[in-house]
């Protein structure tokens, strides 16, 4: 039977990828089908993009729209942070739904076959990849059986993030879901290197030390991978990152200005509530349809830490919806200039309530940003020609990869089946005088 693994080492940057810090996926992406124009989705969140990997829908269609997102639950809209435990029930509660599209594990299951992810990430991340409970997933917070069958303690993944857990997560999805279980789909999610990513300086000596134990985990499974399929035909192999990051420079109060500019009653008003998603942002009106949405675009234009923003029906050029309660999306503005590690790229953030540590200097992203967008993809084995693939690959074309790999149907996705030959070079024309 065919199967796929898969492992996405969080917010690991292609660039990032050196012989020093990460000898086996430079090794592996030699072996590999190594896609050179990956793009991440916009928000650049890790449960957008988990989100996005599970359903090969851009956000517009999936409907999970960054790591925070506001919700009306009666009283009027109020900021929330997707990674809580109790997300995924409030945005059930509050809306009917959780996303607006089938994951991986639910078009398994109608075929009889098995999903299995343990996620090192948010609890929020984790539950996204398949929130309606048609596989397994594992996560420090809870784990759940299919029907959401919370699982006992003893049988959960009771682990931290960083380093240690994420050896700890390793070993058992390689023993225990590889080797014994041997699911349709397998999918490790490693916290490294953004858990450290987010409070060190990227490039600095803890920031490497994260890469090297993803690469260190990556290769483990990988051996696994080989051990168990030697010639790699049956077995699909995908590792990447959902997004890279930026280094902060300076924390923008969104709140507070909107507040001074007279277009937001007060800090926790429901007329105007931002959704900061580190580099970017998401702006829910009260009234979809009112004048403030066109009164706040203005103001925004008079700001210089915007990068791009995003109205209305101009939501629909990055993957966004237009017709929901958020009407305003931002990208903030990037710079190349490189941080003390060497590690270029810096981007402003917006201030997060309800994570209001001040995280300049270190990592972050959810913008557009060059670097935020520069995931990458490596896919060996199914097929897959090892070279350098340069025509432009998204997230969301890894579900309908997986798909095409296991036989089953890959209809309704924002995303195509990944070629499994590198595009020849185009011959350039002669030259006068040539042949
Ligand atoms: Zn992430």
């Amino acid at each position: 039977m065919n199967r796929v693994v898969i492992v996405i080492c969080d917010s690991l940057r292609t660039d990032l990828i050196t012989q020093r810090d990460a000898p086996f996926l430079t090794e592996l992406g030699q072996r590999s089908a190594r896609f050179a124009n990956h793009a991440g989705v916009f928000p650049s969140t890790t449960r957008t993009s988990a989100a996005s990997i599970a359903t090969g829908c851009l956000p517009a269609r999936h409907g999970l729209l960054g790591n925070t997102m506001a919700l009306d639950e009666g009283d009027g809209l109020v900021c929330l942070s997707v990674g809580r435990p109790d997300f995924r029930d409030r945005l059930h509660r509050a809306t009917g739904r959780t996303l607006h599209a089938p994951t991986l594990a639910e078009r398994l299951d109608r075929a009889g076959e098995t999903a299995i992810a343990f996620s090192n990430v948010s609890p929020g991340a984790a539950y996204f990849l398949d929130p309606d409970g048609f596989g397994w997933v594992y996560n420090a917070a809870g784990s759940y059986g299919p029907g959401r069958r919370p699982l006992p303690a003893e049988d959960g993944l009771a682990i931290a993030k960083g380093e240690a857990g994420d050896a700890v997560a390793t070993e058992r999805f390689c023993e225990e879901v590889l080797q014994r279980r041997a699911p349709a789909v397998a999918l490790l999610w490693l916290s490294e290197p953004d858990y450290t990513g987010h409070h060190t300086p990227l490039g600095s000596p803890a920031h490497r030390r994260a890469i090297a134990s993803a690469d260190a985990n990556v290769r483990r499974v990988a051996e696994t991978v080989a051990a168990l399929d030697p010639d790699g035909e049956r077995t699909l192999f995908i590792v990447g990152s959902d997004h890279g990051m930026e280094t902060v420079d300076e924390t923008i109060d969104l709140d507070a200005l909107l507040v001074d500019a007279g277009l937001k009653q007060a800090a926790t008003s429901s007329d105007v509530v931002v959704a900061p998603n580190g580099t970017a942002a998401l702006l829910y009106f009260a009234d979809p349809a009112g004048p403030l949405v066109r009164e706040v675009a203005r103001f925004l234009d008079t700001q210089g830490w915007v990068g791009r923003a995003f109205v209305g029906s101009g939501l629909a050029e990055i993957g966004l919806p237009t017709r929901s309660a958020a009407q305003i999306a931002l990208t903030l503005k990037p710079n190349d200039r490189t941080n003390p590690h060497g590690v270029p790229g810096h981007s402003h953030i917006v201030r997060d309530s309800l994570e209001p540590k001040d995280c300049t200097g270190f990592g972050q992203h959810g913008g557009l940003g060059n670097n935020e967008q520069r995931p990458f993809l490596f896919a060996s084995g199914g097929g897959f020609v090892p070279g350098i693939y340069r025509r432009r690959s998204s997230l969301v074309d890894i579900a309908p990869t997986v798909l095409r790999h296991l036989g089953l149907d890959t209809a309704a996705m924002d995303g195509r089946p990944l070629p499994r030959h590198p595009s020849p070079l185009p011959i350039p024309p002669p030259r006068p005088g040539e042949g």
